[in-house]
């Protein structure tokens, strides 16, 4: 017994299976993540008309049985993101983004149905952003989602005394500890400038996907340093980005 249904999703990660299929995992607005069989995936292009290309928000048609695995019915392209794919520096971060919502959407978690919309949100940004402007939309594109499922850092009161750090001022994060750590109590390695750390706290909110110039690299390390010590290791987007970059710079 199967029954199937119909969900707009993202492609999270492909991976090949024997000669002719792939095992897809999708983030989809009515399942959350899932693991999904696409059947002839390998064996025919024309199969899923490349709608399991990363980057695009597509529309998946999915059998979900009495097993684990599912099966991908059929899927098609409803939004491509063709400004992406002119520019190294952009497909690593929407690369490294994608990994993160992976990394943090555990598979039986409920549906969250502001995460595909989300990471639509950002693609659009991301394709129309200014160089100088994708490491402010990175950070807060990762801190909303942190927000989203349940793995925000905090950055308002002392992680081990509970003492809240005065508004708009400097404070010192620890990554392991996950939290900005008050002098008194040994403080941490990663440095956050007062407004910087205002705009990473109104990133968890709502306000993520404005350019915000406050949003400065400091920023965006502290939150690399958090992810890769929660999530075990090292991410590989991070290094993806950090390598595209050493690349473009020095063609520059
Ligand atoms: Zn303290």
């Amino acid at each position: 017994m199967s029954r199937t249904e119909t969900t707009a999703a993202l492609l999270l990660r492909s991976v090949d299976y024997g000669d002719s299929d792939r095992i897809v995992t999708l983030l989809t607005e009515s399942r959350g993540k899932v693991a999904v069989m696409a059947r002839g995936a390998r064996a025919s292009k024309k199969r899923f008309a490349g709608a399991l290309e990363p980057y695009a928000l597509i529309e998946a048609e999915i059998a979900l049985g009495r097993g684990d695995v599912g099966r991908l019915a059929q899927a098609r392209v409803v939004r491509a993101f063709p400004g992406l794919l002119g520019s190294l520096e952009k497909i690593g971060v929407a690369a490294a983004a994608l990994e993160i919502v992976r990394e943090t959407v555990a598979e039986h978690d409920a549906p969250d149905e502001r995460l595909v919309p989300t990471v639509v949100r950002f693609l659009e940004r991301l394709e129309e952003s200014t160089p100088d402007a994708i490491d402010g939309l990175h950070l807060g594109f990762a801190l909303r989602l942190l927000a989203l499922t349940g793995h925000a850092p905090n950055l308002e009161v002392c992680g081990r005394c509970g003492r809240p750090a005065p508004e708009g001022k400097a404070a010192l994060f620890s990554p392991p500890v996950g939290a900005i750590v008050c002098q008194a109590c040994g403080g941490g390695p990663r440095k956050l400038g007062g407004p910087l750390r205002m705009a990473m706290i109104e990133a968890q909110g709502r306000v993520w996907d404005q350019p915000d110039e406050r949003r400065t690299s400091d920023g965006l390390g502290a939150i690399e340093a958090f992810l890769e010590y929660h999530l075990s290791r090292r991410l590989a987007g991070g290094d993806l980005v950090t390598q595209v970059r050493a690349v473009t710079r020095s063609e520059r």
